[in-house]
């Protein structure tokens, strides 16, 4: 057993190393400035974006998510299953991200992207509701594989489903500038909830509650995804993003 090994495999689902890595590209997409998907808010893999009418689920099990896991193995949600969420990136994101164009979406051709709206949230709602009566000790929700935060009404939405979902538990990170409006609501809820909403703002130059995106051999006073070094294997047997209000380095692909 590794250093990286320190759960048995089964328990939370292993780091899905089964799912490969797209090949032949070494290092991550970058888009040159005018691409049309840029210029456009889209994703690279336009043909994986489908309505919440015919898409089977929205909400996946984390054992599906290579880097993510099936069941939290440590802290403070030890024990809770993990479900993640993918819209479409770019088209609910702030083109303000300062990951426009190297967006990790890039390089994944396969993921199912949701579009957003009326439909898709009440879908989500109805699963969450299953979630919460199948989970009622705790379930986590790694919000925004891919894509952001579209709508205010879209925040009030998990404002709402905090409150209505006891067992609900989220995690993951926006690229929404802390003083925007969206941004702000997003701050209240991460700083007087953050027990159960634990996102971080990517790029905002944060001490605390930040998400930064560094070169390999770049210093920083953060610290970097132990995932990303080799030193674990997935979110699931990490923790960190939910237990460490420091910012976390991630990087670049
Ligand atoms: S917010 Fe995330 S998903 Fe959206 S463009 Fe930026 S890096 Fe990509
Ligand atoms: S720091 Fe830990 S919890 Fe956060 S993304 Fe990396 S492996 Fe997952």
């Amino acid at each position: 057993m590794t250093a990286a090994r320190k759960h048995p495999v089964r328990a939370y689902g292993g780091s899905q190393h089964r799912i490969a890595k797209p090949v032949g590209r070494r290092g991550g997409v970058v888009l040159m400035p005018g691409h049309s998907a840029m210029e456009t808010a889209r994703t690279l893999f336009p043909s994986t974006v489908v309505h919440a009418s015919v898409s089977p689920r929205v909400l996946i099990d984390g054992l599906n998510q290579r880097k993510i896991g099936r069941k939290v193995m440590k802290g403070k949600w030890r024990g809770f299953r993990i479900f993640t969420l993918t819209l479409e990136e770019c088209a609910t994101c702030p083109s303000s991200c300062k990951q426009w164009a190297s967006c990790y979406g890039n390089n994944m051709p396969y993921a199912r992207r949701h579009i957003g709206g009326e439909a898709f949230e009440a879908k989500l709602h109805d699963e969450l509701a299953a979630l919460q009566k199948r989970h009622p000790g705790g379930f986590v929700v790694r919000i925004h594989i891919l894509g952001d935060f579209y709508s205010a009404d879209y925040v009030q939405f998990w404002r709402d489903a905090l409150t209505q979902f006891p067992a609900l538990h989220v995690f993951g990170y926006t690229a929404h500038p802390p003083e925007s409006e969206i941004g702000a609501q997003l701050l209240d809820m991460a700083v007087n909830g953050w027990d159960r909403f634990a996102l971080r703002f990517s790029g905002a130059g944060f001490h605390s509650l930040g998400a930064e995106t560094i070169e390999r051999d770049e210093p920083t006073p953060h610290i970097v995804c132990p995932s990303q070094l080799n030193k674990t294997d997935c979110c699931a047997t990490c923790a960190l993003c939910w237990q460490s209000d420091r910012t976390i380095a991630f990087l670049r692909h």
